[in-house]
């Protein structure tokens, strides 16, 4: 390990510790070498430019193609005292000549710039004056047509390596596959640069895939487990974003809508108040999430199934970025099925569409760990089940179901393979709707065969069964149901099949998940020291007009609830207090947690510090030793020893109140006479016991600092 980019990434970011690879890709950026970065989102792409920004000479420029990106970026630097900006064409004019001339003046360590700024004339020009430490070409996969991005002025960054050719070249992208990643390094003409391609999971991520019946419902339960804290539903239409952002609001949600067909300013408002936790909850289509940098998302929920693995991962991607849990799960239905069908259909890669939403069909089905799936995709072999997900939390059980099965496909036959998933289903149970008495349903033999399981029981079996190939859907024919060969050899030739039970849960639908443990005293007390470190730091962000993920990650107050510091020594230790925020904010973090241990009524035994800190509020109050000793029903010795212990932690700074002048000269003399520092009971002797042993105690120790 590197000590001195360890130091350094603590110094300016407080983060005691690089994740996997950046410290391998930081090492070559200062070594000016050529890299491409590869990690997913969330992974920590950034430090890596970064930290190499600050320690080497000159400025480093970033091209990202997200003005609200780039922002976000900037602010969290700045937030940490570090000279950032960026240039785009949303800036005033008198503010670019500000820049400029930090720029050319050399002051900026980082430099943000769209493509389309960076190639004007005059920005090339001011930069061939410039001490360039390296550039950053950030969401790298926008330069090649094979992405699912593509910015045609990026297309011109292969004029980087021409007019810099000196100048190490960094491209960073999310996006894994390599055809792109061929593309990139050939354009920007780094053939012979460093390849880090980083691990795509991301194992703070729980998955979880639920029937798609009473969605809004469930979707209630997910929100009342995250209590204040923010995620994003994603929706397929517009509309429904609108109804369901509307329904929640109606229940008392913090909630908005996010889609393309606002006006932009809409839209940013929106996005501007989620990021700044305003509100809680965005229901939104594919489009948001692309720039922002929030990292604080807790859940992710797909009310319905995304088109691809790709972009559902991408998705799930924005939760959790801090490295803290975020819990995802997706509502799987067979009516989205046939309605994304439609739209692959009718796009002009049909094919590739139709075989996309296969796959991600096929892992919404599956009953294997569903992290092992993904990982497969995206080609990283995953050795052990993740234990994360649904279906490694709740092994499924198979049954022998080739009664059941026969009884399915029998009226199928008998319905002349007419019908779809809903009628078969109904002609099974024997319902009474009228469509089925119009159609003569009723008279056929099975009618009501399948009286003793619920309809949603029926839909997961035919849905498995269509999974094992015993039935298929004919899309051409108002999708109606066909008996395949296989499923034939069900019904006539006794085939044996075996399939997976729907767990059934109190309210009576289905669920793949054991409800949450409760929780203890020590963690409700830590929940809820969080949240008033959470309120603090609104309150510091609001002031400051930035995102409160800025001030502090959530994964900076959580390491403060659990361990909460006592002083400023200890709060430099949590991850994420930087020198600079350690102290611009350490005091005021110190004092609510404080405040909040010593108001607290968990037992001292819990908490680690909180008879200190009982202590030192009555200090504050004035309160004299004898009468702390009263008021806590402790010893007067053990007031004292407290009194040593907050001085030296220089939570006191004073022990004048504690001594007279009188005293002190005593002890002093006593000490010159002796020549004892660090033993009590001489001196105490040598003082005719008259001063008791706690004074002359926090005489040493204010000695001993004052030295
Ligand atoms: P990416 O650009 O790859 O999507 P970011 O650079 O935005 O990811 O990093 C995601 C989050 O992880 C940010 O909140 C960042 O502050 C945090 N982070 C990055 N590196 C570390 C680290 N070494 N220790 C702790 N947190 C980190
Ligand atoms: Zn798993």
């Amino acid at each position: 390990m590197n000590s001195t980019l360890t130091k350094a990434l603590k110094k300016h970011f407080g983060f005691d510790r690089f994740r996997p690879m950046q410290e391998e890709i930081i090492t070559a950026v200062m070594a000016k070498k050529d890299c491409l970065v590869i990690m997913p989102t969330g992974g920590g792409k950034s430090i890596c430019f970064q930290l190499p920004a600050l320690l080497l000479p000159g400025t480093f420029i970033i091209i990202s193609p997200l003005i609200a990106l780039m922002k976000d970026q900037v602010e969290s630097l700045r937030a940490n005292n570090i000279e950032a900006a960026f240039i785009n064409s949303a800036l005033e004019f008198s503010e670019e000549r500000r820049l400029m001339q930090m720029l050319t003046d050399g002051s900026l360590k980082l430099l943000y710039l769209s493509p389309e700024k960076l190639l004007t004339n005059s920005m090339l020009e001011a930069l061939q004056g410039v001490d360039i430490s390296g550039f950053a070409v950030d969401e790298a996969h926008c330069i090649s047509v094979w992405g699912h991005d593509f910015r045609a002025e990026y297309s011109k960054l292969n004029l980087l390596k021409n007019k810099w050719p000196k100048v190490p070249i960094m491209a960073l992208t999310a996006t894994a596959d390599k055809i792109t990643r061929r593309d990139i390094v050939k354009q920007l003409a780094i053939e012979n640069c460093e390849i880090f391609l980083g691990s795509f999971n991301r194992a703070n991520l729980s998955l979880q895939v639920r029937p798609g019946q009473k969605v809004y419902k469930q979707v209630k339960t997910i929100l009342e487990r995250h209590n204040r804290e923010s995620g994003i539903i994603y929706c397929l239409s517009r509309k429904s974003c609108e109804e369901v952002a509307a329904k929640l609001k109606s229940d008392g949600y913090k909630a908005a809508y996010y889609h393309a067909g606002m006006t932009a300013e809409r839209r940013s408002g929106n996005q501007e108040d989620f990021v700044k936790d305003n509100i809680r909850i965005i229901v939104a289509t594919i489009a948001f999430g692309m720039g922002i940098d929030k990292s604080n998302i807790r859940f992710i929920i797909h009310y319905n199934l995304p088109k691809n693995i790709e972009g559902y991962y991408q998705e799930i991607g924005r939760g959790g970025r801090d490295g803290l849990s975020c819990e995802t799960v997706m509502f799987y239905s067979y009516r989205d099925v046939m309605i994304l069908q439609d739209f692959a259909k009718e796009s002009n890669q049909a094919e590739i569409q139709i075989a996309k939403l296969k796959r991600i069909q096929q892992y919404a089905e599956a009953r294997v760990c569903r992290r092992k799936i993904l990982m497969a995709y995206f080609g990283e072999d995953l050795s052990k089940d993740c234990g994360n997900c649904d279906v490694c939390k709740n092994p499924p059980e198979v049954e022998d179901a080739t009664i059941l099965v026969q009884k399915a496909l029998s009226a199928l036959k008998r319905l002349q393979e007419k019908v779809g998933i809903g009628a078969l289903i109904d002609v099974l149970r024997g319902s009474q709707k009228s469509y089925i008495f119009q159609n003569g349903y009723h008279r056929i033999k099975t009618f009501g065969a399948g009286k003793a399981l619920s309809y949603r029981d029926w839909q997961h079996y035919i849905l498995q069964m269509l999974h094992h190939g015993l039935i298929e859907i004919a899309y051409d024919q108002k999708h109606t149901l066909r008996v395949t060969n296989a499923g034939k050899d069900v019904l006539f030739n006794d085939r044996h099949v075996d399939l997976v039970k729907p767990l059934i849960d109190e309210s009576g639908s289905q669920t793949f998940l054991k409800p949450e443990p409760q929780k203890t005293k020590k963690q409700e007390f830590e929940e809820q020291l969080f949240n008033e470190l959470r309120m603090l730091r609104k309150e510091i962000a609001d002031s400051k007009g930035v995102p409160p993920y800025v001030v502090f990650s959530d994964a900076t107050l959580r390491e403060m609830a659990s361990n909460h510091p006592m002083d400023l020594g200890e709060m430099a230790s949590v991850s994420g207090v930087g020198e600079f925020k350690l102290a611009e904010y350490g005091e005021a973090f110190l004092n609510q947690i404080r405040h909040y241990i010593a108001a607290s009524d968990i037992g001292s035994s819990a908490v680690k510090g909180k008879t200190y800190i009982q202590t030192l509020q009555l200090v504050r109050e004035g309160r004299s030793v004898s009468e702390i000793a009263q008021e806590r029903n402790i010893h007067v010795a053990t007031v004292y020893a407290h009194l040593v212990c907050l001085f030296e932690k220089k939570l006191i700074t004073t022990i004048e109140n504690y001594l007279t002048p009188g005293e002190m000269g005593k002890i002093e003399a006593a000490v010159r006479a002796t020549g004892v520092v660090d033993k009590l009971k001489p001196l105490y002797e040598h003082l005719k016991e008259q001063i008791e042993y706690g004074k002359i105690r926090l005489y040493l120790s204010y000695r001993n600092q004052s030295k």
